[in-house]
Order: structure tokens, then C-alpha cells, then sequence
């Protein structure tokens, strides 16, 4: 099968001081968005910093990223929904409505974050889901937990999801998301509703584990900085060597690194 690498390179939360290959600005992120779509990433999920670093919604942040992406690159670019806690429904939606991006994260339900919680209401979901109904855009389904997937099943039944549903599995978010353990990703995989394509990755030292369990369960997988910023114990990651590492375990394990356009064939992307 051809698997799809998602990579997603900056995030809301790793800190550029724990992390110095972290791409930061908006140039930044698109230079290094190009390195890893030619390692072999189709998908590029993608989140802004402020200029003190800290996760923000600023759409004219996205627009700087994405118009230097969509100029060099035919990667599929996967808009956050969630840089930034405690801001308004619209400061979430209005890069989207404006960049019309081909994916943006749809996160199923509510999670406590650091101090903080990561709110997603069903009022939030439901105007979300609308939202990227009318721009045309595909959302990724974030499963931070087993619930989120019938809470998925719930937002598919009222009309604010379209099957068939892309889902991305989150494991180890925090200590109150699902650990991310095999098992685990096992399980809730059978609770995926039929002909749904499905994603994941685990967050810190889990992302191996998780990694090599997606392969082989048949799933699309995601590498990246937001995620994990270790190559091994005591090496510190870049994105290109996160997702040349990926390329390596799927092609030895027989399948193939899906291209941008077999990436859109696979998530039923209209054709650019
Ligand atoms: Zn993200």
C-alpha cells in the first residue's frame, strides 16, 4: 500500500529552546515545510508562532507560509484549527476561510492542556465542521481519546462531518489522553466506522512505538517536532531526519511513500 507522512514541523508548545531545529517564523516553516515534502512528507500540518514564540492564530502569519508553499511545493497543506488557547471561535476559522487550505484538524472533543483547556464545544465543532463544509476543505479528525470517535460518529450523523472521515489518532496527549501504547491504537482503530482512513503518531519517546504499530496496522503516519523533538536517546531531531526515518520503516516494511497526488487520491482531495 502507499502510506501518506504527514509532517508536522512546529506546533503550538515545543519550545525553540529545547528544540533548535524548530522552524519558527513563517519563512522558516515554509523552507523547512519544502525540505520535508522533498524527503517524502505529502501533507504538511502547519501552525504559527508570535514573535515571542508562543503558538498564535494570526492569519497573516498563515498566509506568509502558505503562499511561499503553494508556490514551491504540491504538498497538501493541513491548517491548525488550535494554535492558540482561549481565543475566539472566529480567530480559529478565519485562516481557514481566507487560505482555503485543503485540510485543517477538526478535534473532536475537550482535553485539559497544561494549565489550560483545550476547549472544543459542540457549539465550536458544530459551526467548525460547517465551516470547512463550505470552503471546501477536509478535515483531519484529532482522536485524543476513545470518545472522540463516537463524538466523531455523533458530528458524521447531524451532517457536520461528510463521510468517509479522515482520522488522525493523537496518543499520549498529556496524562489525560489515551496513553499511547499499542494496545491502545489497536483498539481503538476497530471503532473506526467503515471506509475510513485513519492517521497516527504518539506523542514524546511513544512515537516509535506508535509509528511502527500504524505501519502495520495499514495506517498513514505523522513526524514531526510538534510531536517529538528526539532522534534517539540523546539526539535531537530535525523534521527532514523525523520523516526520512519514517520513509525508511515504511519502505522496508514493503509499502510505499505515497506521492502528494496518490496522497489525494487516498483522502478523496478534488484534484488541484
Ligand atoms: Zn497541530
Amino acid at each position: 500500500m502507499k502510506t501518506i507522512i504527514t509532517a508536522a514541523l512546529t506546533g503550538a508548545v515545543t519550545s525553540k529552546s529545547k528544540a533548535p531545529a524548530l522552524p519558527v517564523t513563517p519563512k522558516e516553516i515554509a523552507e523547512d515545510g519544502i525540505r520535508c515534502w522533498k524527503a517524502g512528507a505529502s501533507i504538511l500540518h502547519l501552525h504559527m508562532r508570535d514573535e515571542n514564540g508562543r503558538g498564535t492564530m494570526d492569519k497573516e502569519r498563515f498566509r506568509e507560509t502558505v503562499n511561499i508553499l503553494r508556490n514551491e511545493c504540491d504538498a497538501i497543506l493541513n491548517l491548525t484549527s488550535s494554535g492558540e488557547l482561549g481565543v475566539s471561535y472566529e480567530r480559529r476559522m478565519e485562516h481557514i476561510i481566507e487560505l482555503k487550505p485543503e485540510m485543517a484538524t477538526f478535534d473532536a472533543g475537550s482535553i485539559n492542556a497544561g494549565d489550560g483547556i483545550f476547549d472544543n464545544t459542540i457549539e465550536f465543532l458544530t459551526m467548525l465542521g460547517k465551516c470547512l463544509i463550505e470552503n471546501g476543505v477536509k478535515p483531519e479528525v484529532e482522536v485524543m481519546d476513545l470518545g472522540f470517535i463516537s463524538a466523531a460518529e455523533h458530528y458524521t450523523k447531524v451532517g457536520v462531518l461528510i463521510p468517509p472521515v479522515h482520522y488522525q489518532f493523537v496518543l499520549g496527549f498529556g496524562f489525560h489522553g489515551a496513553p499511547a501504547t499499542p494496545e491502545n491504537l489497536c483498539y481503538m482503530k476497530t471503532k473506526l466506522p467503515e471506509g475510513s482512513t485513519w492517521s497516527a503518531f504518539g506523542v514524546g519517546a511513544a512515537h516509535m512505538p506508535i509509528l511502527y504499530t500504524t505501519v502495520a496496522l495499514g495506517g498513514h503516519v505523522r513526524v514531526g517536532l510538534e510531536d517529538n523533538i528526539w532522534y534517539s536517546k540523546g539526539v535531537l531531531a530535525t523534521n527532514v531526519m523525523l520523516v526520512e526515518r519514517a520513509g525508511r520503516v515504511i519502505r522496508e516494511f514493503g509499502n510505499e511513500v505515497a506521492t502528494p497526488a496518490e496522497a489525494r487520491e487516498i483522502l478523496g482531495l478534488s484534484k488541484k
